[in-house]
Order: structure tokens, then C-alpha cells, then sequence
């Protein structure tokens, strides 16, 4: 009888599946999304680069622990709706995620180490696509009795409620604006994220024991010392809206903007024109955002200007490479001095920069340059320099201290404050802030019932 030889494995596939975009120069002028989503077919394929590795490397990596790997066969295998019930097992904010996720698996992936990482974000998008309609969650009964606030209902308090609705608390979320999703859906452009997107997240909320109060801002509508008496417990998750300025002169001149106004002003629909030269000072998500929605705004012409070189740019490079196709125009190495103009702005006074070593974040530190400061003309100027927590609003008693990206940091491992029964937490990215907000339920719960049952 001829030898058996174990069936071959299929060569491994270094090339990605190409997505698809709009014409960069057609959508430049409009919010409609730039990327076109994997067919079902094009998700199989590039599902069935995967190899599955023996130690989930993209699971590991991911902040909330998202079974990459697994959802990942089932696609390969054709199973969607068998995909989707995997995605939403962990994560309530999957469709969002399929769309902005920063996708910190794909950076660990070894396929990385002969060609392209498998495109984890875009098949967890065509996981939520082409699956049938989700069934809502089963209701949660009986709720068990302890009730739970959360200030602010973005992201970190959204995943709070989610996972103790999940266990039967009964969870009032107080919002300060009129809407859900903090900086996703308050800044987070429609050409990279729609309303329609999140709405599809929030369907998932509807069975749970969750409420929402809008308009509630902590502290002027809400007082801990009340909100202790009536819940169980508190999570404090009020993400990062203060802006950081540049500290340097005309600052206050008419026509700058701090990228978290501006974008706001424009998710809200009250901002429809910009002045014609635009230049954006930044180099992370936000300054793409802002200088790509500059353009949309009806700027002739987008300039960001960044200390580093291109190297050092935190933002994606997927969102690098869209602005670029867009047309917008980059500046490395220079630091703006003052702001020119008597009341509106006129120009920028900028240092050119050069490299040094490296800093404590590891990458190269930005020094003044030994050459002579160069104008340049400008009408209309977007800081997208950093945002933090407003520490100001918060009781001192909690101890809540800023972390080094300027989001609310309290234990690093449960999120609670000094104050018992007082949690908190946030995060830079959407899924850094949904893991904050689940740790967080998760202490809380221990916290709860070791209450419930000191009581008994
Ligand atoms: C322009 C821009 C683009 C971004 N793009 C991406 C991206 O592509 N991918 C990604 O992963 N991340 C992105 N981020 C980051 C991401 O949006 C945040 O990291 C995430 O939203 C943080 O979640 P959070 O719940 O900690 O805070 P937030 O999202 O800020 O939510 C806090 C909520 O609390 C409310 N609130 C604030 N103060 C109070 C108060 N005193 N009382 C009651 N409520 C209050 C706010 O209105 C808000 O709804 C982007 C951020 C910006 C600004
Ligand atoms: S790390 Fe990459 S190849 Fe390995 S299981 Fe995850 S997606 Fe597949």
C-alpha cells in the first residue's frame, strides 16, 4: 500500500486583499466614508490567510481580549453569523470598532514577518456586516437589586454598563451632552464613523437594565455625596475633553481653533465653512481628522505642520496616507513660535526643528534648529496638540490623578479611588477605554456583593 503522507497546508499568503476606497479627490469634498468594506468574498479570502496560530498573539494583544483568532476561522469557514455571536460575546462596541479601531492585534501578527498582517479590523467589520441581524440580549431577570451610576457615556462608562447591566445591576448612565459615545461619536468625522454605525452598537443595549440621563453634568447636576446614598456604587469615566493649547502668542486671535472645538462644532452640523488656508498644528489622529475635515469645510488648501519628521507621526498610517491622497499637504520638522495678525489671524511664525536622541517615549526629541524662524501665511489655524480630563470638576477626596496621555487614572488594576464604592476611569483609544470601563465592572461587582453580603 503507498505511504500516507498528512495533507499539504496551503502556502502562506503574505499579500493582504487590497480594500477599496472612494476616489480620494471626490470624497475630499464630502462626509461620506472613504473606505469601501470587504465584500463577503473578500472577507473569506482574507480570513483564510490567517494560520491560526498556536498562541493567539492578536487575542493577547487586544485591551479588551476580543478572540480575534477564533472569529477569524469561523469567517474563513463561512460561518458569519457564528463570527458576529463571537465578536459580541466580548465587545458591544463592535461595529464602531470594525471601523476605527486602531487595531493593536494586526501589529503583533506574524504574517508580519513575510508580508502583510491580516487585516483583523476590516474582517470584524465584514463579520458585523454580512451576518444576519443580531437578536437583541436576552433580558437580564431578575435584576439583582443594586443600582449603579456612571458619569459620562462614552466608550470606558458605556462597556461599564454594559458588562454589570449584563449581570443584573440596574446602571443609570448621566451624560453631559445630548448624546452617547463621547469623543467617538462627538468628534470621530462620518467619513470614518456614522451615526447609523453606532446605533447598530447601541440596539445591543436595549434588553439590559441601563438608563440614560442626558444633559446630567457632574458636578453641576450631580453630587457624589447624593449619588452614594441612592447607588450601590459610581464609575466616574468623563474621557479627556480639555484642550491642551501651545502656550505661545496669538493664541486667542480669531481664526484659531482647538481641534476638539472645532471638530464638535462640525459633528453637531454647526460648522459648514472654514477660511481657505488652513494649517494644523499635531501629528496625531486628530490633526487628520481635522485637516481632512478642513477640506470638506471648503478650505483650498491644508497644511499640517509637525516638530518630528514622518517617522515619528502617532497617528495611523492608514490615516496618514488617506489625508495625503486628499491632498493635504505636510510640514515636518517645525514648531510654531507665535501666531501672526492684529484680531484675525494672518500667518504662523514657525522654528524649524531638527532630530536629537530619543525621549522617554522613545522617539527622537525635537530641538530648535540652528536656523532662523520662516513665516508662513495662514487664515484659519486647528490645534490638535493633546486633550486631558478636566481633574477640576472632580472631588479632591477621590485622588484621581491624570496619566501620562491625560486620561483619568485611579488604580491601575481595579480603577478605584480612595473613596469607597468610587471607581473611575477612561482611555487614549476606544478599546483602551472600553477595557477601563470593564475592569472597572468587574472590581465593582466584587465590591457589591462583598457589600450585599456583609449585609445579609
Ligand atoms: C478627533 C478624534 C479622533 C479619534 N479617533 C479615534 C480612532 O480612530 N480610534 C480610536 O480607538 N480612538 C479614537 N479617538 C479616541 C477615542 O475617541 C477616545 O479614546 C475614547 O472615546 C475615550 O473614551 P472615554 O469613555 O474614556 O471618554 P469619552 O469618549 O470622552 O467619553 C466621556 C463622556 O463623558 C461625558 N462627560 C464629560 N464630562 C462630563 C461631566 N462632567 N459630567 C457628565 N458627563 C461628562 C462626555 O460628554 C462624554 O460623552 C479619537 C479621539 C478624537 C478626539
Ligand atoms: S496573530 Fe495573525 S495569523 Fe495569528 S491567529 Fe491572529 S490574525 Fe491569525
Amino acid at each position: 500500500m503507498p505511504e500516507q503522507r498528512p495533507p499539504k497546508k496551503a502556502p502562506l499568503n503574505p499579500k493582504r486583499t487590497p480594500i477599496h476606497e472612494n476616489d480620494p479627490m471626490e470624497r475630499r469634498g464630502l462626509f461620506v466614508e472613504a473606505l469601501i468594506p470587504y465584500t463577503r468574498e473578500e472577507a473569506i479570502l482574507e480570513a483564510q490567510r490567517c494560520i491560526q496560530c498556536g498562541r493567539p498573539w492578536c487575542t493577547d494583544e487586544c485591551p479588551i481580549h476580543q478572540d480575534a483568532r477564533g472569529y477569524i476561522k469561523l469567517m474563513a469557514a463561512e460561518d458569519f453569523n457564528g463570527a458576529r455571536d463571537l465578536i459580541l460575546r466580548d465587545n458591544p462596541l463592535a461595529s464602531c470598532l470594525g471601523d476605527v479601531c486602531y487595531h493593536y492585534c494586526e501589529s503583533v501578527c506574524p504574517i508580519t514577518k513575510r508580508g502583510e498582517a491580516i487585516a483583523v479590523r476590516h474582517l470584524k467589520r465584514a463579520a458585523m456586516m454580512y451576518a444576519d441581524p443580531a437578536k437583541p440580549y436576552a433580558p437580564v431577570v431578575p435584576t439583582n437589586g443594586m443600582r449603579v451610576a456612571v458619569i459620562g457615556g462614552g466608550p470606558a462608562g458605556l462597556m461599564n454598563a454594559w458588562v454589570l447591566g449584563q449581570r443584573g445591576y440596574d446602571v443609570t448612565v448621566f451624560e453631559s451632552s445630548d448624546r452617547l459615545g463621547g469623543l467617538m461619536t462627538q468628534t470621530i468625522p462620518a467619513y470614518r464613523l456614522t451615526d447609523e454605525t453606532f446605533q447598530e452598537d447601541m440596539a445591543r443595549f436595549a434588553n439590559l437594565p441601563v438608563h440614560f440621563v442626558f444633559h446630567a453634568e457632574f458636578p453641576k447636576a450631580l453630587d457624589m455625596d447624593e449619588l452614594l446614598k441612592e447607588f450601590d456604587a459610581v464609575f466616574v469615566s468623563i474621557g479627556t475633553h480639555k484642550s491642551r493649547g501651545l502656550g505661545i502668542p496669538g493664541e486667542d486671535l480669531d481664526g484659531v481653533y482647538s481641534a476638539l472645538s472645532y471638530l464638535k462644532e462640525s459633528k453637531r452640523g454647526e460648522r459648514r465653512s472654514i477660511r481657505p488656508r488652513v494649517v494644523v498644528i499635531g501629528g496625531g489622529d486628530v490633526a487628520m481628522d481635522s485637516a481632512r475635515s478642513a477640506f470638506r469645510h471648503g478650505a483650498q488648501e491644508v497644511t499640517v505642520l509637525y516638530r518630528r519628521s514622518r517617522e515619528e507621526m502617532p497617528a495611523d498610517d492608514q490615516e496618514i496616507k488617506e489625508a495625503m491622497d486628499e491632498g493635504v499637504k505636510f510640514q515636518f520638522l517645525v514648531a510654531p513660535l507665535k501666531f501672526l495678525g492684529t484680531k484675525r489671524l494672518e500667518g504662523v511664525e514657525l522654528q524649524p526643528m531638527e532630530l536629537g536622541p530619543p525621549d522617554e517615549s522613545g522617539r527622537r526629541r525635537p530641538m530648535p534648529a540652528k536656523t532662523p524662524p520662516v513665516t508662513m501665511g495662514c487664515d484659519a489655524a486647528i490645534l490638535a496638540v493633546s486633550q486631558e480630563a478636566d481633574l477640576e470638576v472632580l472631588p479632591r477626596d477621590l485622588e484621581i490623578k491624570l496619566a501620562k496621555d491625560g486620561t483619568l487614572q485611579a488604580d491601575p488594576e481595579t480603577g478605584a479611588t480612595k473613596r469607597s464604592g468610587v471607581y473611575a476611569g477612561g482611555g487614549a483609544s476606544v478599546v483602551h477605554a472600553m477595557a477601563a470601563g470593564k475592569r472597572a465592572a468587574l472590581a465593582m461587582d466584587a465590591y457589591m456583593l462583598a457589600k450585599k453580603n456583609r449585609a445579609s
